[in-house]
């Protein structure tokens, strides 16, 4: 490691603020930031702590809505008798992230704001259609995720919380690395309120992004066959030494066939 400030932010708007001063980043679990620090993948100069802000903490539910602060840790999602009430897919999501080191230290916020490919969060986010809300704006699930770790957030922007609507039902499950857990496929299946399914994968491409193609087969039918018989293109599907391309888009409806049981 090299010597970096640390400062610790009051609120939101004073995170933001100490950033746009000294060009630092926004310090969460560290889980995925100082990881990359040491491979020398990111080098800030300042470091401004969210730990204790209280806009960023807690989890409620309010009129069909889950909302989730930015700084909530993973076990505490996964732990929370809120969420699986309304939203149990989102609990046993987080209970699958990592090991117990990394899910009592990663949060949700820093999970979407560092956008990995192969991160679960934003697979829920992008099928849930939740919005993200931050120290200034509200921004929908589709305008969020920009790319391989770019999402729609300005640099000195400060994710407070993520609203999700509570769906009819819906499942999340990922084929993991072993090794790291992180997803090779991992399928978010949803039928929401309003009856339409929606499918979002992460793990299989640059970004996570939504199957067209099994959402239009479980909007027929909300059944694992509908799911299995869909056919997904591995064209623009990432190939790396654990999977190609073709393996992960035959995976994909396999995955969501799985999802749906589940639901
Ligand atoms: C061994 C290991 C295994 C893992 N396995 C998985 C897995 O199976 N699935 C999975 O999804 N993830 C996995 N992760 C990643 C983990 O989920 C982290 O929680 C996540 O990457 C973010 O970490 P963090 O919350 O500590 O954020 P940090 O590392 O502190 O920050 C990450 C980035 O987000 C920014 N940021 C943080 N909070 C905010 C905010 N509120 N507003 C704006 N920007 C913010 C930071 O500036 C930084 O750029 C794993 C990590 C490790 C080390």
């Amino acid at each position: 490691m090299y010597a970096v400030e640390y400062q610790k932010a009051k609120s939101a708007a004073d995170a933001s603020g100490l950033i746009a001063k000294s060009g630092g980043r926004a310090l969460a679990g560290g889980q995925s930031l100082i990881g990359a620090m040491k491979l020398r993948l990111a080098q800030p100069g300042t470091l401004v702590d969210l730990a204790g802000i209280p806009e960023l903490a807690g989890i409620r539910v309010e009129s069909g809505t889950l909302s989730i602060g930015a700084m909530t840790r993973h076990a505490d999602v996964a732990g929370s008798a809120d969420v699986k009430r309304t939203i149990p897919a989102l609990a046993a999501l987080a209970e699958g992230i990592g090991d117990r080191q990394v899910r009592n230290m990663g949060t949700i916020g820093g999970s979407l704001a560092n956008n990995d490919p192969a991160a679960d969060w934003p697979a829920a986010v992008l099928a849930l259609g939740a919005t993200v809300i931050t120290h200034q704006r509200r921004i929908g699930a589709s305008d969020f995720f920009k790319g391989m770790y770019e999402t729609a957030l300005a640099a000195d922007e400060i994710i407070t919380a993520v609203s999700f609507p509570v769906p009819r039902k819906a499942a999340y499950v990922k084929f993991p690395n072993p090794a790291s857990r992180f997803a090779l496929v991992g399928v978010f299946v949803a039928q929401l309120a309003d009856g339409s399914a929606r499918v979002a994968v992460t793990g299989a491409a640059p970004s996570v992004f939504r199957a067209a193609s099994v959402e239009a087969a479980l909007a027929k039918a909300f059944t694992p066959d509908a799911a299995k018989a869909a056919h997904v293109d591995a064209a623009g599907l990432s190939s790396d030494l654990h999977a190609s391309a073709a393996y992960r888009a035959h995976l994909i409806p396999v995955i969501a066939a799985r999802a749906v049981a589940a639901a």
